[in-house]
């Protein structure tokens, strides 16, 4: 590479840090806004910036703009990226990595190595693959502690197989499996706005009130499950008005990803 071409790539690469710090800087400017209107602290609201179909480069960006949580989506993916950051990154401010696209339990065990929470865990399979596979990552010394999962709800009323989710009403059921795991630890709900309800405010209302509904059903009986995973790019004011508590928030940081096979 000429010293001229270089110049160049390190250009490019300043520009996108510096859109990158608007952007993320306009999301948590909205994340204020939506706290200060339903009298909720932000200090309660974690933000996952999501990061898949984005380079492992832009990851280290986020770090440096003070990005603590990044969201990936598919193990073939993250993997990969989350090394990259790491050689790359001091580990005190090594990033949280969550999982928050669907898990097939062949991927439990490759996933255990490097991620902190998983939040899609919808079926009884699942929870077995990654109990066994976070408990052989501690074993052979990948990880260091259990596995944070979060309960994946679906809020669509069925007919999504590709998004995911266990109907509301056997999430308890499925919460009581995940709190009987020696190396998996519940932490929460979590559910992605049903797809009819993008940009209509009372649908997006109701579908989070749901959510909401059933969250607390789960703490009653699991009152550590604290978490409340729900609100994306489009919808996270919803969210927070219904006690979100992780944000999981990609396009509006990242830009517009390629549609989704
Ligand atoms: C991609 C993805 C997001 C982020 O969506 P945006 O609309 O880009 O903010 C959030 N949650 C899940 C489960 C995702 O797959």
């Amino acid at each position: 590479m000429s010293d001229q071409s270089q110049s160049h790539a390190s250009q490019d690469d300043q520009a996108r840090a510096l859109q990158l710090r608007d952007s993320l800087h306009h999301a948590r400017s909205r994340i204020d806004r939506a706290c200060s209107d339903s009298g909720r602290d932000a200090a309660g609201i974690t933000l996952i910036v999501v990061t898949k179909f984005f380079p492992a480069r832009d990851v280290l960006s986020l770090v440096d703009l003070g990005v603590r949580d990044i969201g990936e989506s598919r193990d073939q993916e993250a993997r990969p990226k989350v090394e990259q950051v790491g050689l790359r990154t001091d580990p005190e401010r090594m990033p949280r990595v969550h999982m928050i696209g669907q898990v097939q339990t062949k991927k439990a065990r490759s996933i255990a190595r490097y991620a902190d929470v998983v939040h899609s865990v919808d079926r009884a399979r699942l929870v077995t693959a990654l109990d066994r596979a976070a408990g052989a990552a501690i074993e052979q010394g990948e990880r260091s502690g259990r596995l944070d999962v979060t309960l994946q709800v679906d809020l669509d009323g069925g007919d999504n197989e590709r998004r995911g989710g266990v109907p509301v009403q056997d999430a308890s059921a499925l919460a009581d499996d995940i709190a009987g795991c020696e190396f998996l630890r519940l932490r929460g709900v979590m559910a992605i706005a049903p797809a009819q309800a993008a940009g209509d405010d009372v649908a997006l209302g109701s579908a989070f009130e749901a959510l909401a509904r059933c969250h607390e059903l789960i703490v009653a009986s699991h009152p550590a499950a604290t978490w409340l995973s729900a609100g994306m790019s489009g919808d996270l004011e919803h969210a927070i008005a219904a006690g979100a508590t992780h944000l999981r928030v990609g396009s509006v940081i990242l830009g517009s990803r390629p549609p989704q096979r």
